[in-house]
């Protein structure tokens, strides 16, 4: 079921006619994702040569098969950043994170991208009695700081919002909304290819070698000499890139799509239509789909090789968990794709050797991603307003790692049993499974 992906019904996969490659070009981008196709429309504008390679179809790698959440996240809690790299710094990239979010919301209008968008806000669910109070800590600096129309809602209100009794209340956030990412995806690929980028799918970039003033860079369809290169391939990155495949660990995400449901259903599962979250460390995430016929429901899928039917199971019990009523609800879609985490888990923008790398968007790309390429491509041109609160040095190595995450199910195991130790605070009929329990759904 990999390949199983609901958003390709309304928004097939397509790939531009095969074109020879250009034997140079001012730049050459690895990846047509967000982050590639964004840098490539904003170079293409700026009246330089762009060629974009994707060993896939282009959109074929996260950016097609993600929720469309326009969440813009950062993992770390604006405390944390404020911890590690002074207040000023935590202050800059919230900031941005709220610039980024309006500049995508203004870009799809622009551009004319008809792509579901709908700002219906999102709603965080508290899984713990004790995380309410920092949902609603948290909504409280979001208004004051950044002006974003945010609060809290008590466990007794919870039902306006949605359909169930499984939180200890939430926090409520209007900036976000809720988007059709393949339509996005391909509202893009239709901007860039009109400024003139040459987009060339099913071609894998192969090495990418200094040459004097400029990057002699081969594929498997040909080479050319570029004389600047942005690297977009996030959890995609393959050993053609094993300094980057060391730095970037590519994790499973894993989204599932109920049958149609019918309209009180729906009504009263998610009154408000809107997105959701919480707060679980492997925490679930969900929302209607762009008809508001079915429900969208995303989590970790566990696995690191092949496909096998557990995960969607495990999903699915996840799902019920949270809305009984659905046990006899069938599954009719399931699929996953790669996020791409870091070590300090923060998207940013970076350099080595002269080459610009826009990654590690920690499952928030839909907003950071075309965000990031923008910047990285702003950065490639000179232009000072490509400068970000996401220029970071590049991440650090993950010691014993070449691209294979071989440590993952290790994690999981571990914030599962976080999860576990969290929910013994809550009625026996809302704890979360124990990690035993879950691993009877594999067998
Ligand atoms: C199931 C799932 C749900 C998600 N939900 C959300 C969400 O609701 N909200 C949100 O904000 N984010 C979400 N995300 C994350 C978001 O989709 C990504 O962060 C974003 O799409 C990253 O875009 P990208 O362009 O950097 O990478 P991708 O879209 O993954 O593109 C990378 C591309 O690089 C190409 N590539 C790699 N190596 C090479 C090479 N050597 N030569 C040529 N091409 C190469 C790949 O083929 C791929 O197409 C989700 C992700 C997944 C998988």
């Amino acid at each position: 079921m990999a390949d199983d992906v609901y958003w390709w019904q309304a928004a097939p996969l397509s790939s531009p006619p095969p074109k020879p490659i250009d034997p140079s070009c001012d730049v050459a981008i690895v990846g047509a994702g967000y982050t590639g196709l964004s840098a490539a429309i904003t170079l293409a504008r700026a009246g330089r040569s762009v060629q974009v390679f994707d060993k896939m179809r282009p959109g074929e790698g996260a950016s097609t098969r993600n929720g469309g959440i326009t969440s813009g996240n950062l993992r770390p809690s604006h405390a944390q950043l404020a911890k590690k790299f002074g207040p000023p710094a935590a202050d800059a990239i919230h900031a941005e994170s709220k610039a980024a979010r309006e500049d995508l919301y203004r870009f799809i209008a622009d551009e004319k991208i008809d792509c579901d968008f709908k700002m219906v806000g999102r709603f965080s669910g508290a899984f713990a009695p004790g995380d309410y109070d920092r949902l609603a800590r948290e909504a409280e600096r979001l208004h004051r700081t950044l002006g974003v129309e945010a609060h809290a809602v008590q466990r007794s209100e919870q039902r306006e919002y949605l359909g169930t009794d499984a939180y200890f209340g939430g926090s409520v956030r209007m900036d976000i909304g809720g988007l059709h990412p393949a339509k996005l995806h391909a509202g893009m690929l239709r901007v860039a290819l009109a400024s003139g980028v040459t987009v060339h799918g099913k071609t894998a970039v192969t090495g990418i070698e200094r040459a004097a003033n400029s990057y002699s860079v081969t594929t498997s369809r040909g080479p050319t000499m570029a004389r600047d290169v942005i690297t977009g391939s996030n959890g995609y990155t393959d050993q053609s890139d094993r300094w980057l495949r060391r730095r970037m660990v590519p994790v499973r995400s894993r989204i599932i799509a109920t049958a149609a449901l019918s309209s009180n259903l729906m009504g009263e599962l998610m009154p408000r239509r809107m997105m959701c979250g919480e707060t679980r460390q492997l925490h679930y995430y969900y929302r209607p789909s762009p008809d508001g016929t079915r429900i969208l429901f995303g989590g970790r899928d566990g696995t690191i090789a092949g496909d096998p039917q557990w995960p969607t199971e495990a999903l699915r019990k996840a799902l019920i968990s949270i809305f009984p009523i659905l046990d006899n609800t069938p599954v009719e879609h399931s699929w996953f794709g790669h996020v791409a985490m870091n070590l300090d888990m923060i998207p940013r923008i970076f350099a080595r050797d002269g080459r610009r790398y826009a990654a590690g968007y920690c499952g928030s790309g839909v907003v950071w991603a075309r965000w990031a390429g923008q910047k990285a491509a702003l950065q490639v041109l000179g232009d000072a307003t490509g400068r970000s609160a996401l220029d970071f040095r590049p991440p650090a190595a993950i010691p014993f790692f070449e691209g294979k995450s071989w440590f993952m199910p290790a994690v999981f195991a571990w914030m599962r049993t976080q999860d576990w130790i969290a929910s013994k605070s809550r009625p026996s009929a809302l704890r979360a499974s124990r990690p035993s329990d879950e691993k009877a759904v594999r067998k």
